[in-house]
């Protein structure tokens, strides 16, 4: 069986073999297991369409389960924030929503089990001091002098522990693996730990908690996950889940790595981006510029350019990084086609038409879209005192500039060919004000006037005009990347320009009712959506991204 035409990855190709080979009834049933301790991030949004990607293609099942098993950075905000952002990427999860702590009773009983049969001791050190013994790859663990405790002496410390009879990292629960591994994960790992926390599902029930490398294989068992997919840094603990699947005969998922999605000029871990937050760098998890998928909505990307630029990144076996433009080329591939084309004008300048009757309005009629007539077309008000962008116009102007000039012809788009006849400047020297006469035979569409216009420019009617806010972003960091600069912080490498607001823009009057969410191409100016910042009389637009990769450049 191989639905896709194209060239299989390398984990699909595992799981084309396994069907193939009828492994588990050739059942596919992948997860994605976050661990609700922040909002997802582009990376995140990797592993979604990863996994759920591989079940939908093979019609297999994807279970969302959270990772929750550290009571102390967790919280429902972030279960809430994570179920939303996997929903709008346009994934459904198989039933509800699962949690690693609803199985700490089985993952307790399991340990129970490795206890009786010798597989699993009460240690009395503390943490330092476990570390402290744990040797290197080449030095040989110094053995806990109570590794040797009987099973009936572990199993009654373990449920004292349970019971709450043992404070705070005075005792913890080790598998009694090897002294010797060169795979530290092997050296007779903690599998549990006490903690007198607060969990924000099991509320005071447990004071003990399992360690993450513990419950997240075996909660894969449980759930009978076909093909356990995780990132590479995993691949060193794969021996360990292996090694508790053995001795617990449980189901035996497969764990598969692959390289995580790096982008540069950003950072991406839940940790850092928490910093960026809590510092107040940023405006919130939900900030246009953040990685995460919360900022990638509110700044106007698209569910499917995100599905898109994860399918174009691939599935790599090596770490690697990649560019920043990908991920807008495929934003700007996605609005091309869906996004209505209107105008705004963003820094407007006065445009008068000296030969138009003072008092007329006409609608010109525009399409929304010239590359998907679908989206059909409406009017806009044409009169004699616009607004056009202030660097459409130049006093004294280079050859090239096919804009408006003293003495040059352009086209308003959708209207008429006019020329500039004049300009007025304040008292600063700067001009407040462009005069133009059009040609009353030169409209759109029935152009007779036999009149040459090189450029087409944008422009808005002032009586109809909408005064919005805009928001333009630009890269949070100055830097490819922040990240590993001895004795810098990343936050020193922020970009002070990131954000800038425009507050004098205008838009066409058909945006007068956009609601947040909506985007548009502001002909031109590039892609921008409608910010949850919004009122009824207010609207706030963000920059989405530009037309075109302005980046190369700038540098
Ligand atoms: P971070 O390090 O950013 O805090 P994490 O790995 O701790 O992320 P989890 O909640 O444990 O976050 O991740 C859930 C799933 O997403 C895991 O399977 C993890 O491997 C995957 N994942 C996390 N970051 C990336 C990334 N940059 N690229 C691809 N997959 C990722
Ligand atoms: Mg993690």
């Amino acid at each position: 069986m191989n639905p896709g035409k194209t060239k299989l990855n390398f984990i699909e190709q595992i799981v084309h073999d396994d069907i193939e080979m009828n492994k588990h009834g050739a059942r596919v049933h992948t997860r994605f297991p976050p661990e609700p301790n922040g909002y997802l991030h582009i990376g995140h949004a990797k592993s979604i369409c990863l996994n759920f990607g591989l079940a939908e293609k093979y019609g297999g099942k994807t279970n969302l389960r959270f990772d929750d098993t550290n009571p102390t950075k967790e919280e429902t905000e972030y279960v809430d924030a994570i179920k939303r952002d996997v929903e709008w990427l346009g994934f459904k999860w198989e039933g509800k929503e699962l949690y690693a702590s609803d199985y700490f009773e089985q993952l307790y009983q399991f340990a129970e089990k490795l206890i009786n049969d010798g597989k699993a001791f009460v240690d009395d050190c503390n943490v330092e001091e476990i570390r402290f013994m744990r040797g290197t790859p080449t030095v040989p663990m110094t053995p806990s002098p109570y590794r040797d405790r009987s099973p009936e002496e572990n199993l009654e410390l373990f449920r004292e522990m349970r019971a709450g009879k043992h404070p705070e990292g005075s005792k913890v629960l080790r598998a009694k693996i090897s002294l010797t591994s060169p795979n530290m994960h092997l050296r007779d790992p903690i599998m549990y730990r006490i903690l007198f926390a607060h969990h924000h599902r099991t509320g005071d029930a447990w004071c003990i908690y399992p360690m993450y490398d513990y419950a997240h294989g075996q909660s894969d068992s449980i759930e009978e996950i076909t093909h356990s997919v995780c990132t590479l840094e995993f691949e060193n603990h794969r021996p360990l889940y292996k090694w508790f699947i053995k001795q617990l005969g449980i189901f035996p998922s497969r764990q598969i790595e692959f390289a995580r999605l790096n982008l540069n000029y950003t950072v991406m871990s839940k940790r850092r981006l928490l910093r960026l937050v809590e510092e107040g760098l940023v405006t919130g998890w939900d900030d246009p510029r953040m990685p995460t998928i919360s900022g990638l909505r509110r700044r106007g990307y698209s569910p499917a350019a995100v599905r898109n630029f994860a399918t174009r990144v691939g599935v790599a076996k090596r770490d690697n990084v990649i560019d920043l433009s990908l991920l807008e080329f495929s934003v700007r591939e996605d609005l091309n086609k869906t996004a209505p084309r209107v105008m705004g004008v963003l820094n407007p300048i006065k445009l008068v038409i000296t030969n138009y009757p003072d008092d007329k309005t006409e609608d010109l009629p525009l399409v929304n879209n010239p590359e998907d007539e679908s989206m059909g077309s409406r009017t806009i008000p044409f009169s004699k005192h616009l607004y056009i962008e202030r660097t459409d116009f130049m006093e004294d102007p280079p050859n090239k500039f096919f804009r408006l000039a003293p003495g040059r012809n352009v086209r308003l788009k959708g209207a008429y060919i006019i020329n500039c006849t004049d300009f007025v400047k304040d008292e600063n020297g700067e001009v407040t004000e462009v005069h133009a006469t059009y040609y009353p035979d030169s409209k759109s569409g029935s152009d007779t006037s036999g009149v040459k216009s090189k450029g087409v420019i944008h422009f808005i009617s002032q009586k109809e005009a909408v005064p919005v806010e805009v928001r333009l972003y630009d890269r949070l960091f100055n830097v490819e990347a922040p990240l590993g600069h001895e004795d810098k912080d990343f936050t020193e490498f922020l970009n002070k320009d990131s954000l800038t607001v425009l507050d004098k823009a205008f838009v066409e009057p058909s945006l007068v009712a956009a609601k947040p969410g909506d985007r548009f191409q502001f002909m031109r100016m590039g892609y921008f959506c409608v910010d949850s910042d919004s009122t009824d009389n207010h609207l706030v637009f963000n920059r989405t991204v530009t037309l075109k990769d302005g980046w190369k450049k700038k540098k």
